[in-house]
């Protein structure tokens, strides 16, 4: 199956950039994908999934969690601050933090409950208007603001623009980390994640490479 075939890519990718393959965490994109595939990667052991949408995670991984063990599923996808809580219960990590708001929102809810889901900032590395993410310029003090908020921050995510070459972006969200001494990457897809991985990517996020392509939505 695609799983196995995006193991060994990985593999691969890691040698040839001299780190080891635990390096580098596998976040299997199941959003919108036909529940059976899905139970057909958990059945072959994968336990580290993503998603783009919190309702559409409340549908599907409540049960999946009654019947498998030690799941971790990661919000990928913009969160609006009145789905934070329920985010706070469905996901283990939230790799979209991007404005002052939600992230006050996420410091005071972890207040309450005593705990907090990892976190990472999205950067709108390609400084795309339509697009969810801190601005590159603006980055460094957000990072400082959610620091002065004790939370719990893993690293920085990005996505590309479709249209350009991903390294660049990739270099440039390695180089903000560097500088604000965060260790965690979430960057990489299906058609690039290899390039992520020699860029230094600890967290990539495959979907269609694992699964099959996705059904279109119609929304
Ligand atoms: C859908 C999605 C992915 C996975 O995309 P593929 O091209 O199917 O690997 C990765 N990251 C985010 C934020 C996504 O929404």
């Amino acid at each position: 199956m695609g799983l196995s075939d995006v193991h060994a890519r990985i593999a691969k990718a890691c040698a040839e950039a001299n780190r080891p393959t635990d390096d580098v965490h596998l976040i299997a994109v199941s959003k919108v994908q036909p529940l059976d595939r899905v139970e057909a990667v958990l059945n072959a052991g994968h336990r580290l999934f993503g998603e783009n949408r919190v309702q559409e995670a409340a549908g599907k991984w409540p049960d999946f969690r009654e019947r498998f063990a030690d799941v971790s599923v990661h919000l990928i996808g913009p969160l609006q601050t009145n789905k934070a809580r329920q985010a706070f219960d469905l996901f283990e990590a939230i790799h979209s933090v991007d404005r002052p708001k939600l992230a006050q929102t996420i410091a005071r809810l972890a207040q309450e409950e005593g705990r907090c889901p990892d976190l990472f900032i999205q950067v709108n590395t390609g400084e795309e208007p339509q697009k969810a993410g801190i601005l590159p310029d603006e980055a460094d003090p957000f990072i400082a603001k959610c620091r002065a908020l004790d939370l719990p921050l893993r690293g920085l995510m990005c996505i590309p623009p479709v249209e350009e070459t991903p390294s660049l972006h990739f270099a440039l969200l390695k180089k903000i980390a560097d500088r604000n001494g965060l260790d965690g990457l979430s960057m990489g897809m299906s058609s690039d994640f290899e390039q992520a991985i020699a860029f230094g990517a600890t967290h990539i996020r495959v979907g269609s490479a694992i699964f099959g392509e996705r059904v279109p939505q119609t929304e």
